[in-house]
């Protein structure tokens, strides 16, 4: 008896979570038929726009404090070797990623038919290339630190999506007010996160802490101010995970209840719908779990199954960067990685590392090519591929920050940016599993550097996990 209590208490933030998420779309679909004012709407999912800001609140603090206690922790040989490791880790995924979504688009040609089957009217400011991907550096290096923290980031260029309408196989649905703000409003700079420069602060934070790391005792107050920092905030994250099962029980109803009736049986919006949840399905599925399988010889599903709060929080939430605090939790608490290894890879990753992302782009990139009978050569393919992987690293971990990078990737083979209203219909549904995908891809990361990287680790206390390597 003891023992399924005890198993119980173990698992029952999984319990309560998965529940939640049943709860939430029984929920949602119920009250679908009521056909609920905007404003019924936002109030119902009240509790769900609390957890998103409970965990936004977080990402910023959590984010600087851990990347500078896991650099200072880290003596510069070993966190260079472990930074090299998450790089080609994060490349090579990312780039099987772009692959599977490419071979897949060419092979289904979801985009077949005429376009005719869409009509829309929207305005998108064209953007150039070449400037998204200086903005991208730009952002690694925010001239003024405070304002990197709390200011809307200037951008050499802006994307406004106004007034989208559009006809998908006769049902007509248009973006209502509210939604034209969100789309405003998540008009993000590559590497922003609401607002807040956090490409440039992990940039910043990487250098400060291997700074303070090299200072010994002089750089100990420090190293000992953040860590302190950033206990404190995952105890604030253990607190706010017994509300997060509630917050992504009212996050889901409620999209079910506001989203638009299209139905997308059948049509090329469907194939394509299709053909993105199967790539993310074979990389997140077998990709990711071979990878850590031939790697570490350890069973991937009980990896995986140590995260499922985390990934059920991306599902939810449509935001690797607002996952991160959970994903945190998970990783350390569940699957025992080492905090040294988390602290380092997993900001990074939920920042730049978005394999669910680089695949989206560049499969709709080539899907918006077939609905416009526009054929791509072999080199227009290599851009593509080049471009969404730059995209999806500029991409921030917010909800559909990807659609937006995807102007780079649209612009660089000579594709109408316009096209991309063509599959907003759909995107808050994919979005949500990209973003489960980018969290996956991030945690796999963890343990497969943690793996890699014992010898280093072993060499120092694996107790407090900062301790400065012994000579
Ligand atoms: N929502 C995704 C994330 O947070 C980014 C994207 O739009 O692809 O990871």
């Amino acid at each position: 008896k003891g023992d399924v209590k005890g198993c119980f208490i173990k698992n029952a933030f999984v319990i309560f979570t998965v529940a939640a998420v049943i709860i939430g779309i029984i929920l949602g679909f119920g009250l679908r038929p009521y056909n609920m004012s905007y404003r019924e709407v936002k109030m119902f999912s009240f509790p769900g726009e609390l957890l998103m800001r409970m965990l936004q609140m977080l990402v910023l603090p959590l984010l600087v404090s851990s990347l500078i206690t896991g650099m200072a922790a880290l003596d510069s040989h070993a966190s260079g070797k472990m930074g090299m490791r998450a790089v080609v880790y994060y490349t090579t995924t990312t780039i099987i990623a772009v692959f599977i979504g490419i071979v897949l688009v060419l092979v289904i040609h979801p985009g077949k038919g005429s376009k005719d089957e869409f009509t829309k009217q929207q305005q998108v400011e064209k953007v150039n290339t070449a400037d998204a991907f200086l903005d991208l550096i730009r952002n690694m290096f925010p001239p003024n630190l405070v304002e990197a923290c709390t200011k809307q980031f200037k951008t050499q260029y802006a994307k406004k999506v106004v007034n989208v309408k559009m006809t998908v196989n006769d049902t007509i649905f248009t973006l209502n007010d509210s939604q034209e703000i969100t789309q405003v409003e998540m008009i993000p700079v590559p590497g922003s996160v609401n607002g807040v420069n956090a490409l440039g602060m992990v940039v910043f934070s990487i250098f400060f802490g291997l700074i303070i790391g090299s200072m010994g005792e002089q750089g100990k107050p420090l190293k000992d101010f953040f860590d302190c920092l950033n206990e404190a905030i995952m105890r604030l994250v253990a607190i706010i995970m017994w509300y997060a099962p509630i917050g992504i029980l009212f996050l889901i109803a409620g999209k079910i209840v506001e989203m638009d009736d299209i139905s997308v049986m059948g049509s090329q919006l469907g194939m394509y719908t299709l053909t993105v949840i199967c790539g993310l399905l074979i990389h997140g599925i077998c990709v990711l779990p071979t990878l850590y399988f031939v790697i570490t010889r350890k069973n991937p599903f009980v990896f995986i199954a140590g995260l499922l709060q985390a990934l059920i929080t991306a599902l939810g939430t449509s935001s690797s960067s607002a996952t991160l605090p959970i994903t945190f939790k998970c990783l350390e608490e569940n699957n025992k990685v080492d905090k040294r290894v988390t602290r380092f890879v997993l900001p990074v990753g939920a920042t730049i590392n978005m394999d669910g992302t680089a695949l989206y782009e560049a499969l709709a990139a080539i899907f918006i090519a077939q609905v416009n009978d526009y054929v791509l050569n072999f080199g227009q393919i290599l851009t593509i591929s080049i471009t969404a992987t730059a995209a999806s690293i500029g991409a921030a971990g917010i909800p559909q920050a990807g659609l937006v990078t995807m102007v780079i990737v649209l612009t660089s083979v000579g594709l109408p940016t316009d096209d991309i209203s063509l599959i907003i219909a759909v995107d808050w549904f994919l979005d949500r599993l990209r973003t489960t995908t980018n969290v996956l891809g991030d945690s796999i990361g963890a343990g497969i550097v943690e793996h890699l990287s014992r010898h280093e680790l072993q060499k120092k206390d694996p107790e407090v996990g900062n301790s400065v390597v012994e000579e």
